[in-house]
């Protein structure tokens, strides 16, 4: 394999200075940066593409659409807005970006404000338990929120978290930070992700099934196509494959490392995306709508995903983990079932072909999003020391407040990669440019 590379290629196996394992955000950001300074790298992907959990494909319906991530989270700060105008990507503000549902009806003025205070009630008293010192459950830390407590658990806990608040730490959530000004990319967050990777060479299908780091020389990376040795190492394989053995390291990890990885699981953010042919719930453009409910059993609906006829059914947390287990069928007939009890039985009719999307099935990500077992508030911070000084973590579950985003998971990657230059003896760009140029020619 890749005896001879191509002129300005870096080779799937040989010698480079750092080697980066997953092109999702995390993997794209710490390889813009390698480059900027001029550096060899090898940008290894297990999948056959890149992106990570940001996708953007037509699926069955012949539509552009995100399968994953689909908003820029807090846009004041995301430093891919920056990039995505640069590469002439329409972004827009997706406003009004929410809408509660109280049955039929869209919630009355005073409804929104008694629902906002929950929730703000209810995030202050979590991280108001973390602040204390009490790393305990963020359910336990839930003040009672009258007829609003079903629905505000749902939306800090499977929506926010992608995992029930039982499962989350006060601390972790009480770190999180504000994400709201979202923008949406017309052409999908796939696409501006792809241009970021541009001026890089990633190997596909590249699996790094074995990482040898014994003694002083160059970390060996056994992938499916050959070895490659780097000075350097950065991983930005998600928690749940991370603790799978996908992934063998010849030296043990420490043991504070591995029960960090352990306690930063992913939880479930599956979708189902549904046709919803002539806009029948009167939704706006990439509006997320929350139900009012009673039941711990709830989904969030987008509607006209991108201005399209397209909406997305957000399966999260537990009651996500439980319908992707039982397969595509049960999540399609749940979403049937719960649009006709909040629209009305009529309304089952107005949804059109359906796909569904299993990010917890997927070999090489196998979930949503991190977030902390309740008592493991410092994970994150654990996570973002190297391990025998030349082995960085990276990606969403390393940033300690951004943690769950692109943007997160990009400022990760980025960190990562100033760490692991700085480990190599090389003082790294300041800042990363918006455009790099070309591809950096391996020694
Ligand atoms: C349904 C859904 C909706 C979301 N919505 C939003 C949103 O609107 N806005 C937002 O900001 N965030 C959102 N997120 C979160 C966001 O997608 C993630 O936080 C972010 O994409 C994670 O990037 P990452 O680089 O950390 O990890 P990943 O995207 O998981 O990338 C890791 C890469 O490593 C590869 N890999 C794994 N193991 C190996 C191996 N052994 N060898 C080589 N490669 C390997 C994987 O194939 C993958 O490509 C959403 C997530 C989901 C699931």
């Amino acid at each position: 394999m890749a005896s001879a590379p191509a002129l300005g290629q870096v080779p799937a196996s040989g010698e480079v200075d750092i080697a980066i394992i997953g092109a999702g955000a995390a993997g794209i950001a710490a390889a813009r940066r390698i480059a900027a300074a001029r550096r060899s790298y090898a940008l290894l992907e297990a999948s056959g593409r890149i992106g990570g959990r940001v996708a953007t494909g037509a699926g069955v319906f012949g539509i552009g659409h995100d399968r994953g991530a689909h908003r820029l989270s807090s846009s004041g700060r995301n430093p891919l807005v920056a990039l995505g105008r640069l590469e002439g990507l329409r972004l827009y503000d997706p406003s009004p970006a929410r809408r509660l549902n109280v049955g039929l009806r869209e919630a009355r003025d005073n409804e929104y404000d008694d629902f906002t205070a929950a929730v703000r009630r209810a995030s202050r008293a979590i991280a108001a338990a973390g602040e204390a010192g009490r790393d305990i459950a963020a359910a336990r830390a839930l003040p009672d929120l009258g007829d609003w407590q079903a629905t505000v658990a749902f939306v800090l806990g499977p929506l926010f978290c992608s995992k029930d608040l039982d499962q989350v730490s006060t601390v972790d959530f009480g770190r999180a930070e504000d994400r709201s000004d979202d923008l949406v990319c017309r052409e999908g967050l796939g696409k501006l992700i792809a241009a970021a990777a541009k001026p890089l060479t990633v190997e596909l299908d590249s699996p790094v099934r074995r990482i040898d780091s014994w003694g002083r020389g160059r970390i060996a990376l056994n992938t499916a196509r050959g070895v490659v040795r780097a000075r350097a190492l950065i991983i930005t394989a998600s928690m749940n494959v991370l603790v799978s053995d996908r992934i063998r390291f010849d030296q043990p990890l420490p043991k504070h490392v591995a029960n960090a990885l352990a306690a930063l699981s992913l939880g479930t953010y599956d979708r189902v995306v549904l046709e919803l042919p002539g806009n029948p719930f009167k939704m706006a453009d990439d509006q997320r709508v929350i139900f009012k409910t009673t039941a711990a059993r709830s989904m969030a609906l987008v509607g006209r995903v991108g201005g399209t006829d397209l909406a997305y059914a957000e399966l999260t947390g537990n009651l996500g983990r439980e319908l992707s287990n039982a397969g595509e069928a049960a999540m399609v007939a749940f979403v049937g079932d719960f649009i006709a009890a909040q629209y009305g039985a009529d309304a089952r009719k107005r949804i059109g072909r359906t796909e569904a999307v299993r990010w917890s099935n997927e070999l090489w990500i196998r979930g949503g999003n991190s977030a902390a077992a309740p008592g493991s508030g410092a994970s994150r911070k654990v996570l973002a020391e190297p391990v025998q000084d030349r082995i960085f973590f990276a990606g969403e579950a390393v940033h300690e407040t951004w943690w769950g985003t692109v943007a997160g998971a990009w400022v990760s990657g980025e960190r990562a990669a100033t760490a692991a230059l700085r480990y190599i003896g090389v003082t790294p760009p300041s800042d990363s440019p918006a455009r790099i140029e070309g591809r950096k020619k391996s020694p």
